[in-house]
């Protein structure tokens, strides 16, 4: 029987294919007593498994391409430290020595205790290490059910060429299954301006997001057709619906195609205003996806990625390297590195033990405040970065100030490592522009402050969007209030465009509302001439900008600014669009 389901659009695209449901947290498992003669062989089947399962993470780590090595090999190495813990490692094999059971059921409530223990704490940073406690006890059940005496133990490969559905993933799980090649993603939580939704995006994988009790309706196997741009999936999709949407992936394959002319063409309206289009990346290798659409730059490298699924942050050294080899795959076009946007949904391994649990992270000590408050961490990086700033032209990124002090004390920490760098006779630019990230209301409103501080300015409508209208971007239960054109979000970026041109310093946007050709119009509009976007949206806008004469955008822009209802404001959207 065919049927659908209705979620939220996370990234476009069409996947066809079967569903594989990723299924972490249950285990079929039976319980059986253990004869005490047999206790000891029972330990050994438990032991072996263990090491079975180590067996088939470290060949996991020798398969992956060195371009993923940095995070996936990161991921991977958490995976071989939680088979190494006693908790995952030995407990089971106390509990079978004292309960007299099979491994199996001893693994299971060695499991569900710890998991029961994290599931207590409302703590993201905790949940993570939560799933690292299932992925490695469901390793360890597979290498008993099936990898003793046989070949069937590794189910990672299992996802290749099929449309993942699962509770909900992580940044890294999302790089992780692109690289297994997977054809879309199906989560039941999150929401559409998550790290991982955008990562979705960048990557060109197909999601929808927020499909409440989609692991009940879709089982392994099932025949599906995920709309990513509608946020439906359709199950067991009749012969009719089936031939419609193959029809569409050819149209959208021909239309990427034909946008393609595009790629030499410069970003000017038809009245002849430059626009600078420029790419935002997450991953080395998304540079070298920047290239090959052309992108003016970087707007926004978001390095925080590759401080995650790791025991340790990376290093001076490491930092360099990968930002010195973004820099050369630039070829001397700019690249805006961001300093780190830890915290919120973006949690790392070991960051600051001991510290207190947030009640609203994204509230907390994020971004800039976190790096304030660990100059260790933070001049790391700015040392990375300067010493990366001889290689090309580089320019630094501030998220989430909200306070003019943070820049100062910014540029404080900034001095220091120029003096430590003097010292050590190593070079950098030393005039490398310090950017504000205006995301935060408070900064948006004093954008005229900001700039007179800031060498330019970019604006994050991800996080503008949600802390304007107060709704946290990663939950799906209130993402039908995530408007970029609720009138106080236009209203924020007006203000802080004309901030920008009235003291003379750029602007650019880098939020996911940058990226969206249906807003492409309306910021020409509102005067932004500098977007930064994920590379594979980089054409589409393009094709808005080189059909769209910047001049006549103004009115309808301003009809938009002034309308109370939405409706009113979609309909002038639309006009706008179709002029
Ligand atoms: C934003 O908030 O718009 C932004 C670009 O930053 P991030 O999505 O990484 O928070
Ligand atoms: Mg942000």
């Amino acid at each position: 029987m065919s049927f659908s389901l209705h979620g939220i659009s996370a990234s476009k695209g069409i996947a066809i294919g079967r569903v594989s449901v990723l299924e972490r947290s249950q285990f079929e498992v039976n319980e059986y007593v253990i004869e005490p003669g047999d206790i000891a062989r029972e330990v050994e089947r438990f032991n072996e498994a263990v090491r079975l399962a180590k067996t088939h993470v470290e060949r996991l780590r020798e398969q992956l391409p060195s371009a993923l090595e940095e995070q996936a090999g990161a991921f991977i190495e958490v995976h071989m430290l939680m088979l190494q813990d006693a908790a995952i490692a030995s407990a089971p094999a106390e509990i079978i020595e004292a309960n007299g059971c099979n491994a199996e059921w001893a693994l299971k409530l060695q499991r569900d205790t710890l998991v029961a223990a994290f599931d207590a704490i409302d703590d993201p940073y905790l949940r993570a290490r939560r799933d690292d406690v299932d992925h490695a006890a469901a390793r360890i059940q597979w290498a008993l059910k099936e990898g003793l005496g046989g070949a069937k133990v590794d189910d990672s490969a299992r996802h290749a060429g099929r449309i993942v559905c699962a509770d909900d993933l992580t940044p890294a799980d999302t790089v992780l299954m692109q690289h297994q090649g997977i054809l879309a993603f199906v989560t039941e939580y999150g929401g559409p301006n998550s790290h991982t939704a955008i990562l979705a995006r960048s990557l060109r994988i197909p999601a929808v997001v927020g499909l409440h009790a989609g692991r009940k309706y879709l089982r392994d196997g099932d025949n599906v057709v995920v709309d990513g741009r509608l946020g439906v999936i359709l199950v067991e999709p009749d012969a009719s619906a089936r031939v419609f949407y193959e029809q569409r992936q050819r149209e959208i394959a021909a239309h990427h195609a034909a946008r393609r002319r595009l790629l030499k063409e410069p970003a000017v309206t038809m009245d002849g205003e430059r626009v600078t289009l420029q790419a935002n990346v997450e991953l080395e290798r998304d540079a070298t996806s920047a290239r090959a659409f052309n992108a003016d730059g970087i707007g926004l490298y978001r390095t925080e990625m590759m401080f995650m699924n790791r025991s340790e942050p990376p290093g001076e050294e490491e930092q360099f390297e990968a930002y010195k080899q973004v820099i050369s795959t630039m070829k001397g076009a700019p690249v805006t590195i961001r300093t780190l946007d830890l915290g919120a949904d973006k949690q790392v391994d070991g960051m600051r033990p001991g510290a207190p649990e947030a009640a609203n992270p994204a509230l907390g000590l994020r971004a800039v405040r976190l790096c304030l408050r660990e100059p260790q961490l933070f001049k790391t990086q700015l040392r990375a970065i300067l010493r990366a700033s001889a290689f090309g032209r580089v320019r630094m990124m501030v998220p989430m100030v909200a306070v003019q002090d943070e820049l100062v004390q910014v540029r404080h920490f900034l001095a220091q490592c120029h003096a430590e760098l003097d010292a050590s006779g190593i070079k950098y630019d030393s005039n490398m522009p310090v950017g504000a990230m205006i995301e935060v209301p408070a900064a948006a409103v004093c954008a005229d402050l900001f700039a007179r501080q800031a060498d330019f300015l970019s604006i994050g409508t991800n996080d503008l969007i949600q802390y304007t209208i107060a709704i946290d971007r990663i939950d799906d239960e209130v993402s039908y209030l995530y408007d970029p054109v609720h009138p106080a979000v236009l209203r924020l970026i007006q203000t802080v465009i004309r901030a920008g041109h009235h003291t003379g310093i750029p602007v650019a946007m880098c939020g996911e509302m940058a990226g969206d050709a249906r807003y492409t119009r309306l910021l020409l509009g509102l005067g932004l001439r500098e977007f930064s976007v994920h590379p594979g949206a980089l054409l589409e806008v393009k094709q808005m900008v080189v059909e769209s004469h910047a001049g006549n955008l103004r009115r309808l822009t301003q009809r938009i600014m002034r309308a109370h209802r939405p409706s009113t404001r979609q309909s002038l959207l639309k006009e706008l669009n179709d002029s």
